[in-house]
């Protein structure tokens, strides 16, 4: 196994991919693009190895020159927040989100606490391939400071929503943190909106569901809303930017619903604005940005794509449909899922309707997605899929992959970044529609 260098970030296997020595090599590496004297936030979610490689990552920057501001265990996007708030240069993340346990990340965010764009990751890519660990001179070593944040992050999270409209409301909630670094912010979020939560498998550290939050994944806080008789359940990944929301009637569901939600209700209350989402989001962010008269713009996958985008633009809102992922850039500029859970609250109250009948008020649309294994290289499978779009008279986008779309059925298909796989995504308001798309796509990318 190697190490797995993709423009949003490095991840692999601690012991077989990740190490502390690599992980102390590009900290100091990044250390030095910051230079010394600058200061870093550096932040970890509850996985057993995020202890070393913290200790790797502090050693990397320190021996670089640069200040660390540690805020030890807390979700991704207390750590952006950080950056921001105390004006850092830059912040490191030690954290793989929704892989599996064994696996670490290190997320790189520069100034403004946004994700390194692609470009400056590649410029770090290039350094980290060439250059060794380098040490300032004994007097000029950085200073490490251990800091909890936790506290005046929710301060300032409460400030942005309307506390007394969810408070007044009276809701009933089952969390399951599984044992990550929402566990250290969200149920006290709740019980400061005077909710009554129950959390699940709240131990931190202790993984006791698969740590991706899907409908297979979530049948125990499924069985636990509708026994309890609870308004909404919430699910985060380990590190807490994603929020997927179980409904009162103990439907998981898919992880675009957060952010069309809490999108929906922001631009309602603007009057409108401006929605940056990724090319794989469904069409209804396209709907519900015509009915609020709203501008949308679309970016390649990568919250780092959708964040720099929002900065350039002014967005008022945007994220990551496929995995739950809400950035309101007037809080902060990364995907977090304990401002998201309090959002779902705040519509639920202002709107006073259950989560299955705001539902119901979004688009419907029929979603298919497939993996298919990388048989053929991917240039000639991108010139067959763009002269069946133009064959077809579809709309032909590049943004990432190819996205081929018309008025009744839309597609994307790109390779995967770190496996040999080709990905298709399809969707239609008729599922027989998305269906024979699928099929026709299918044929193409095989080349049979
Ligand atoms: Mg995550």
């Amino acid at each position: 196994m190697t190490l797995i260098f993709t423009p949003l970030g490095i991840r692999g296997i601690f012991g077989d991919g990740i190490d502390s020595l690599l992980v102390e090599r590009l900290s100091n590496i990044f250390g030095r693009e910051l230079g010394a004297g600058s200061l870093v936030v550096v932040g970890r979610d509850t996985r057993p190895s995020g202890y070393v490689l913290d200790k790797a990552v502090v050693s990397g920057l320190l021996s670089a020159g640069v200040n660390v501001m540690n805020v030890g265990i807390a979700p991704t996007p207390t750590i952006e927040w950080a950056v921001e708030r105390y004006g850092a240069d830059g912040g490191v993340i030690i954290s793989a989100s929704h892989n599996p346990p064994e696996w670490n990340a290190l997320k790189l965010i520069g100034r403004g606490g946004l994700l390194l764009h692609p470009d400056e990751m590649e410029r770090l890519r290039k350094r980290f391939e060439t250059e060794g660990f380098r040490s300032v001179s004994w007097k000029d070593v950085g200073m490490e400071e251990v800091v909890d944040v936790t506290e005046e992050y929710l301060v300032d999270l409460l400030s942005y929503v309307d506390v007394d409209r969810i408070s007044g409301a009276g809701f009933k909630v089952v969390l399951d943190v599984n044992g990550g670094a929402g566990a250290y912010v969200t149920p006290y979020l709740l019980q400061s909106l005077d909710v009554r939560v129950n959390t699940i498998n709240s131990s931190p550290g202790v993984f006791v569901r698969e740590l991706e939050p899907r409908p297979d994944t979530l049948r125990d806080l499924s069985r636990v809303v509708t026994s309890t008789g609870s308004d909404v359940g919430f699910a985060h990944d380990t590190d807490a930017d994603r929020l997927t929301l179980v409904t009162e009637k103990g439907e998981v569901l898919p992880e675009d619903v957060t952010l069309a939600l809490v999108v929906d209700y922001v631009l309602e209350r603007r009057g409108g604005g401006i929605l940056v989402v990724n090319v794989a989001s469904s069409r209804m962010f396209d709907d519900i940005a015509k009915r609020r008269g709203a501008k949308i713009y679309r970016t390649p996958v990568g919250e780092a794509y959708v964040a720099h985008r929002m900065r350039e633009v002014g967005a008022t809102v945007g994220g990551e449909g496929s995995c739950g992922g809400v950035i309101l850039p007037d809080f902060h500029m990364g995907r977090d899922g304990p401002l998201a859970a309090a959002m779902i609250l705040e519509v639920m109250a202002s709107r006073g309707k259950s989560v299955s009948q705001l539902v119901d008020e979004l688009p419907k649309y029929h979603t298919l997605r497939v993996n298919l294994p990388r048989q053929r290289d991917w240039e000639s499978v991108r010139r067959d899929l763009i002269s069946m779009g133009e064959r077809r008279g579809m709309e032909v986008d590049l943004t990432d992959g190819v996205r081929l779309s018309d008025l009744e059925v839309w597609g994307l298909i790109r390779p995967s970044k770190t496996e040999p796989k080709i990905r298709i995504l399809v969707e239609s308001e008729d599922p027989s529609k998305a269906e024979e798309f699928l099929e026709e796509i299918k044929r193409v990318v095989t080349g049979g």
